[in-house]
């Protein structure tokens, strides 16, 4: 079978632009992930808004006229090389200003806060370019049309040092504002004598620090939204999905209502349009699928994710896995195996007894879990069939379990493109399930399960070392969690509708101090 042809057990759907979220007619050969994604998702749980639709237009268009290469970005830059905001000097708003995305962390990390920046790009009107380092500068396609997201090569930026930047950053917006720098001006009411705090000429740009550190919490007050608005260039720095944060600026709310009526579609559509994986990424993944994922009926996603500050024995962890398997009735149970009734528990696709296949896709650094449950499904009813590329399958005349793995890579190596590549194409190769177990915390389940469509069975973090008491919890919403919110903020700003706020942004099922969105 060609490669540029649907797979077998692709997810059926006619839908290449994803119900209008994708812009008709970008080169499909030089972004093949493009318009084939859809035909491996298993779900499509929502339809982009009419609003949406048309902001992500209006977006493409404001690319388009302010990106790398325009007279409009050749003016951009030298207002920034002149050290003042547009506004400032001209008594005028600049058409393009930018929210420069820096890398930060992992590659779920890294998605998850381009996402969340583009959300904010959408809201403030702003252009979204990428400062992509060499480890990221074949990962993911451009996602606009007719114009490029990167941020042009070091050199010829004004600001130097871009991915050094470190967590201290004399830019910073908060210690500009402590500085004096940059203020909030009088209030609309106040008069002119108490205006002690007005500043100044607006810089040219900030770092915004929204990253575990937060040192720009107040990014998140309205007031300071309003002051942020007349800097032309923002770089971002981040690691968090600071979306649901965003629903608590007053500025932001009935937007982001209109923009999602649902909010457990934001991260999930928006990564949808946003990232598409590049042409060697994408052959990594669609080789992988074809070969050993794709003849299953079934395909179930397993992602381990082992952290120092949390990690338990092996022998642990595996029986947490399937405790949660057995709660949330997600793996087949070995003695159910024989049993010619016996369906796949949880996924309720109706499959016919002798067409009855699963794929256990296993993503993790290590090759423990895959491995044990390898011999879980092969023994010790029927020999196993080696699947090349690390899989192994047994079948009995009523139902086949496979159990593949495609890397097992030891250790965390943000800096190799080559690393990072085939983290992508796991990503992608789980969000191609029809179910998923996810490691609670970990940024790269996140982002699967909410690129699936999935509402994920997360398994809980061993705090200090302790096994959990609840294996795992099924998600209530697909949504990333921000693992790090802002906390104890006093904004001057407009209130925002506490009790809508209080329904649509709660705490995340895997952790007491973070927050997501739920409907
Ligand atoms: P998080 O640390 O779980 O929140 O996820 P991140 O993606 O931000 O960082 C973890 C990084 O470790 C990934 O980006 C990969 O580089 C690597 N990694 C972790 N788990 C896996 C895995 O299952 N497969 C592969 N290929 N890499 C992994």
């Amino acid at each position: 079978m060609d490669a540029d042809d649907p797979p077998h057990g692709g997810g059926g759907h006619n839908n290449e632009l994803l119900g209008g979220l994708l812009p008709p007619g970008m080169d499909r050969r030089s972004c093949r992930s493009r318009y084939q994604s859809s035909w491996y998702y298993k779900h499509f749980p929502f339809a982009p808004s009419r609003h949406l639709l048309e902001k992500l237009r209006a977006y493409e268009a404001r690319h388009r006229r302010c990106a790398p290469g325009t007279p409009q970005y050749a003016r951009s830059i030298e207002q920034l090389r002149s050290g003042r905001s547009a506004a400032a000097a001209e008594g005028g708003m600049e058409e393009c200003r930018y929210v420069v995305w820096l890398p930060f962390d992992g590659l779920g990390n890294r998605m998850l806060s381009m996402v969340s920046a583009f959300l904010y790009a959408l809201l403030t009107d702003r252009v979204l370019l990428a400062a992509l380092p060499p480890d990221s500068a074949a990962l993911f396609c451009e996602p606009f049309p007719g114009a490029t997201w990167r941020l042009p090569a070091d050199d010829d930026f004004p600001v130097a040092n871009l991915f050094r930047v470190g967590q201290d950053m004399e830019q910073s917006y908060t210690r500009l504002v402590v500085d004096k720098k940059v203020g909030l001006g009088p209030p609309p009411a106040a008069n002119a004598t108490a205006t002690a705090t007005t500043t100044t000429v607006p810089p040219s740009y900030v770092y915004l620090s929204l990253g575990w550190l937060l040192r720009d919490g107040i990014f998140f007050c309205g007031e300071h939204q309003r002051v942020l608005g007349k800097i032309n260039w923002l770089l971002l720095y981040s690691d968090l999905y600071f979306a649901p944060s965003l629903y608590a600026v007053a500025e932001f709310h009935d937007e982001l209502r209109r923009l999602f009526p649902e909010k457990e579609s934001v991260h999930h559509l928006l990564s949808r349009y946003l990232l598409h994986p590049a042409n060697p990424v994408w052959s990594l993944v669609t080789r992988y699928y074809r070969s050993y994922l794709a003849p299953a009926t079934r395909r179930i996603g397993v992602q381990v994710r082992m952290f120092g500050f949390a990690s338990i024995p092996a022998d642990d962890m595996y029986d947490q896995i399937l405790n949660c398997s057995r709660q949330e009735h997600i793996l087949p149970e070995t003695d159910e195996a024989a049993t010619p009734t016996a369906a796949a528990t949880g996924g309720g696709h109706g499959n016919s007894s002798n067409n009855n296949s699963t794929a256990i896709f296993v993503a993790s650094l290590y090759a423990d879990y895959y491995k044990r449950l390898r011999s879980r499904y092969s023994a010790p009813r029927i020999g196993m069939a080696k699947g090349g590329g690390g899989g192994g399958s047994t079948s009995t005349s009523t139902r086949r379990v496979g159990v593949f793995q495609r890397t097992h890579e030891e250790r965390q190596a943000t800096e190799n493109l080559a690393h990072n590549q085939r983290a992508l194409a796991e990503i992608y190769l789980l969000s191609f399930s029809e179910e998923l177990i996810t490691s609670g915390l970990s940024t790269f389940g996140y982002v699967s399960s909410s690129l699936a469509g999935v509402r994920s069975a997360i398994l809980l973090t061993a705090f200090d070392h302790k096994v959990p008491e609840t294996p795992c919890r099924r998600a209530v919403s697909m949504e990333p969690c921000n693992l790090t919110p802002p906390r104890s903020l006093e904004c001057q700003g407009k209130p925002v509708d506490k009790e809508d706020l209080a329904r649509h942004v709660r705490v995340c099922e895997d952790f007491k101090n973070g927050v997501k969105f739920f409907d």
